[in-house]
């Protein structure tokens, strides 16, 4: 299928790199017919972020640091004023202080804890407002999440915590804004090799665990992750909504390793 997206606009919020998961969607958003805006956080990030959005033909690049409010309203008076409306948004964006992506939960400071859940969980919430006033036609709205908010995995302590708000977060704002055609969802990603994923320490041997042991025997691109939220994104998704869908390679229903990891 063809130009699933074609007069479509939107804006990706969390490419640092080319393997950024917002790089994923935002190519597979691209070759479907969107037209895209960019935020990048900081100027070191908007070097590598200006030129792999203009390879998509993006019309906006702003800059973005979700920790500072009159930022992200920034960002949303300037789409507002050159595009009028919104179609679609994808946000991409967490972060915790990797000294305490290691160890035990239960040593997470206060000024991380707070740190971590406004960057990774309410930014999406102030986002989504900011978003929702300009899509007066309806739109969609994503977020990525991952397992370790319902599940424990090692060393992904706060981050975890500050996940399973923002998943709770997709479910309320489906509900506020799905009387106006806005629908809100998640993806929930298997591990892939990122910067923030590199954050967490022993990200390796979650890696080639979650290799072994999932129902496809690998992990996950990020081109797959970008397939998905094509789905979410256009209108095959129309009746779906405060959904978490996971692009895990089925990890998430193994409840047990096989024998031969046991015995490794
Ligand atoms: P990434 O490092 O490529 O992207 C993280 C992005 O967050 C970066 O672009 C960074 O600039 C942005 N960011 C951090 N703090 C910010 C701030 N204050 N203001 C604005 N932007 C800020 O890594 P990624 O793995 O592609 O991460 C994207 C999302 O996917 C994150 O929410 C992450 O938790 C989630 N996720 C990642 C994995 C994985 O294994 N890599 C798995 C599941 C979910």
């Amino acid at each position: 299928m063809d130009g699933l997206m074609k007069g479509k606009r939107g804006l990706i919020m969390g490419v640092a790199n080319d393997h950024s998961i917002a790089w994923g969607i935002a190519k597979k958003l691209a070759e479907q017919g969107a037209e895209l805006a960019f935020t990048y956080q900081g100027e070191a990030f908007g070097r590598r972020v200006k030129p792999l959005a203009e390879k998509v033909g993006a019309s906006l690049v702003l800059p973005c640091d979700v920790e500072d409010s009159a930022s992200v309203s920034s960002v949303f008076e300037t789409l507002g004023k050159e595009w009028g409306g919104l179609d679609f948004i994808v946000h991409a964006i967490g972060f915790s202080d990797k000294n305490e992506l290691k160890g035990l939960y239960a040593d997470t400071t206060r000024d991380n804890f707070i740190r971590t859940m406004v960057i990774s969980c309410y930014s999406f919430t102030e986002v989504a407002r900011h978003a929702a006033a300009l899509m007066k036609e309806g739109g969609t709205m994503i977020t990525l999440t991952y397992a370790g908010s319902v599940r424990i995995m090692p060393n992904y302590n706060v981050m975890g915590v500050a996940k399973a708000g923002l998943e709770a977060s997709v479910r309320y704002l489906a509900n506020d804004y799905g009387p106006r055609g806005i629908r809100v969802n998640a993806i929930s990603a298997g591990p892939v090799r990122t910067l923030a994923g590199a954050g967490i320490a022993d990200a390796r041997h979650m890696f080639s665990y979650q290799q072994r042991n999932s129902p496809l025997r690998r992990t996950v691109t990020i081109e797959e992750v970008g397939g998905s939220a094509l789905y979410l994104l256009s209108d095959l998704s129309s009746g779906v909504t405060g959904e978490i869908h996971y692009v895990d390679s089925g990890y998430h229903i193994v409840s047990m390793p096989t024998l031969e990891e046991l015995k490794r």
